[in-house]
């Protein structure tokens, strides 16, 4: 009899007692909206963004209603808008077009390597065509951010950084999200922190910072910021932004801020379920593990690996049979977008664009799910299933 895994690979862990504690006081005393303080009292939210923005070693950081709208509120910031190019990848989550294509900007798609990373040589041919690169940490891999930084400094393109999956993460010792100009993280239900929805936007810029609180709405409340820009900076910026509401609430801030404290914990945690799987798979003929650069701490509460050599029927075999033994497989090569896995070529709001290279290591690309509500022995389980029908389809 083949074992099967009985785990489910879309459950979370329960919010801890602390965090709940937490939420509960919030409700007793009814203030939920950011900026309703008694005198003399500071939000939770503001609380949050001042740990938060320790946290990344960041001057600056504003709490808001989804990593999505941290990113279009990014992009608004550096006065991105109808018709503006935006450099980004051509694998990541919807989210991430939707933002552009959100503020009446067109995404232009750069090739992913077959390590899930942007690909610097087609970076390098396409840079001329925009100031701003949105650039997506997707599934947690983090590009050569020094190579990265030194193209687009010399090119005078500004990054966005996208976070949702590198909350966490450091690159040569700094934290994910401070190379470029700002960073952006998500802290929906299946990111590193979870509050159902919501977002973070950490950058050193006073006047970015300024702007990006404006459009979150906080009419002229800012200076209950004490993570936010100084006062002198919005003069003229919050006269000269609109209010695109977006604010994050204290009940959500009031559950992330005991979260955040035991992050660096979970990240361990996470990483070590990534280490089973990655040696459960290694030296298995026909399947590639992702090789990892340096210079780079991850945090991966995922898996990925590719089959390079399978044909496609082979593969989708392959996929239903880890499923029949309660493996949960995400592919994104299907020719229909299942679930969250759309593709370049879903997003029809985008102009159509060639991109040979992300089609073939999509093709090939496995994806899977690490909850910490996963044990060690249910990872090197896994891992001995994938294994198996991997040798048994090759
Ligand atoms: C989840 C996600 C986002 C957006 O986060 P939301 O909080 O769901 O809006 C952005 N980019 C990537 C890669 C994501 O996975």
């Amino acid at each position: 009899m083949d074992e099967v895994f009985t785990g489910n690979f879309t459950q979370q862990e329960p919010i801890p007692e602390p965090a709940i504690e937490a939420a509960v006081r919030v409700m007793r005393h009814g203030r939920l909206h950011r900026y309703n303080v008694v005198e003399g009292e500071i939000s939770e939210t503001a609380l949050l963004e001042q740990e938060f923005a320790a946290f990344t070693g960041s001057a600056y950081c504003l709490a808001v209603a989804s990593g999505g709208y941290a990113l279009a509120t990014a992009l608004r910031a550096l006065r991105i808008g109808a018709g503006d190019k935006v450099l980004t990848n051509g694998f990541t989550l919807a989210p991430v077009p939707g933002a552009i294509a959100s503020v009446g900007a067109v995404p232009v798609f750069v090739e992913v390597t077959d390590n899930l990373v942007m690909d610097l040589d087609d970076l390098r041919a396409k840079i001329g065509q925009a100031r701003v690169l949105m650039l997506s940490h997707m599934r947690g891999h983090l590009v050569d951010m020094d190579a990265l930084m030194a193209l687009c400094d010399a090119a005078g393109v500004q990054v966005i950084e996208d976070c949702a999956h590198t909350m966490g993460a450091a690159w040569n010792g700094q934290a994910s999200g401070t190379q470029g100009v700002i960073g952006c993280y998500s802290t929906q239900t299946f990111k590193h922190l979870n509050s159902g929805e919501g977002g973070l936007l950490v950058t050193n810029n006073a006047e970015v910072m300024a702007r990006a609180t404006m459009l979150s709405g906080s009419y002229m409340l800012y200076d209950r910021h004490i993570a936010g820009a100084p006062p002198e900076t919005f003069t003229d910026i919050r006269l000269d932004t609109p209010n695109c509401s977006g604010r994050m609430d204290n009940l959500r801030a009031a559950i992330l801020r005991p979260q955040l404290a035991e992050l660096p914990a979970r990240c361990q945690a996470w990483n070590q379920r990534y280490r089973v799987l990655e040696d459960g798979l290694r030296n298995i003929p026909g399947l590639s593990l992702i090789k990892r650069p340096g210079p780079e701490d991850y945090v991966m509460s995922s898996f990925q690996f590719r089959l390079p050599d399978m044909a496609r029927d082979r593969l989708q075999h392959f996929i239903a049979a880890t499923a029949a033994r309660g493996v949960e497989l995400k592919w994104f090569g299907a020719d229909q977008p299942v679930g969250f896995t759309s593709r370049h070529d879903s997003w029809r709001y985008a102009p159509a664009q060639s991109l040979p290279q992300t089609d073939r290591v999509l093709a090939s690309l496995l994806d899977l799910r690490l909850p910490l509500t996963f044990s060690l022995s249910d990872c090197a389980q896994i891992a001995r299933i994938i294994a198996d029908e991997a040798i048994k389809h090759s």
